[in-house]
């Protein structure tokens, strides 16, 4: 299993990094976990292939984790993909992706490669490829937005965090969260990379709160410029089995989980 960090910004566009994503590859399968602004580019410096993703997931329909995904799929169809691109969609987001889609000019009778929505419910256990597979459940992130609903029913609230998971390895990632109860939505399994966001708790808060994460290894991302000294500096005063737990991601991070 490869983990690769294609940007770890959060919301607000960084000069010197992408917006949070992730490539997670695991034996023939590579699967990018969210597509936000800018992905493309970010892909490009990354050096990956557009049409080596297999699939993508998103968490969630905020601009930095799904506003990339027309123009990504526009790449894969001008270096000419054949081959089907899987879209990993919770069931009350699809219809809102493939209108998004469709409405981009992006129509299934023109393409010249399939792309095959693969709906889930929250907490299913979804099937990626052989020996691969993820659960999301649903976050806190996006609650505050309930009494706008009134107005606007059709919208989804649905945000995920992620636990994916192959034959010997464990990996969580939080995705956007609100409250200190999403960081421990897995919490029945020891994970052995814990990936954190790092915008939405309060620093101090936030660190305090990993530190009871049972995980091997907790990298942080989708963090501004302005947090990172910050975080930093936090990340200084723990105490050192602490500290060497929590890594905070930069763009291109790879790592190689080792069965
Ligand atoms: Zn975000």
């Amino acid at each position: 299993m490869k983990i690769k960090f294609v940007g770890t910004s959060s919301g607000k566009a960084s000069l010197n990094r992408f917006h949070s994503s992730l490539l997670l590859s695991f034996e023939n399968y590579n699967l990018l976990v969210d597509a936000g602004d800018g992905i493309s580019r970010a892909l490009l410096v990354n050096e990956i292939n557009f049409n080596l993703i297999d699939g993508i997931i998103f968490s969630h329909l905020h601009p930095d984790h799904f506003s990339g995904l027309p123009a990504l799929i526009v790449q894969m169809k001008m270096m000419n993909r054949k081959e089907p691109l899987d879209i990993f969609t919770h069931q009350s987001l699809k219809d809102v992706c493939e209108d998004f889609l469709v409405r981009t000019y992006l129509i299934p009778e023109k393409m010249k490669f399939e792309i095959r929505y693969r709906t889930f419910e929250d907490d299913e256990l979804v099937n990626i490829s052989k020996d691969f597979s993820l659960i999301a459940r649903q976050n806190s992130h996006l609650v505050e937005l309930e009494k706008y609903k009134v107005n606007h029913p059709s919208i989804s609230l649905y945000s995920a965090s992620l636990f994916f998971e192959t034959e010997r390895k464990k990996i969580i990632y939080t995705s956007d969260i609100s409250s200190v109860g999403d960081l421990f939505l897995f919490k029945e399994i020891t994970s052995d990379v814990f990936i954190s966001e790092a915008t939405h708790l309060q620093s101090s808060i936030l660190i305090e709160a990993l530190g009871k994460i049972e995980a091997e290894k907790i990298y942080l991302t989708h963090y501004s410029d302005e947090d990172f000294q910050l975080i930093n500096e936090i990340l200084a005063t723990l105490p050192s089995s602490l500290k060497n737990n929590i890594i905070i991601a930069a763009d291109g991070l790879s790592l190689e989980i080792r069965l």
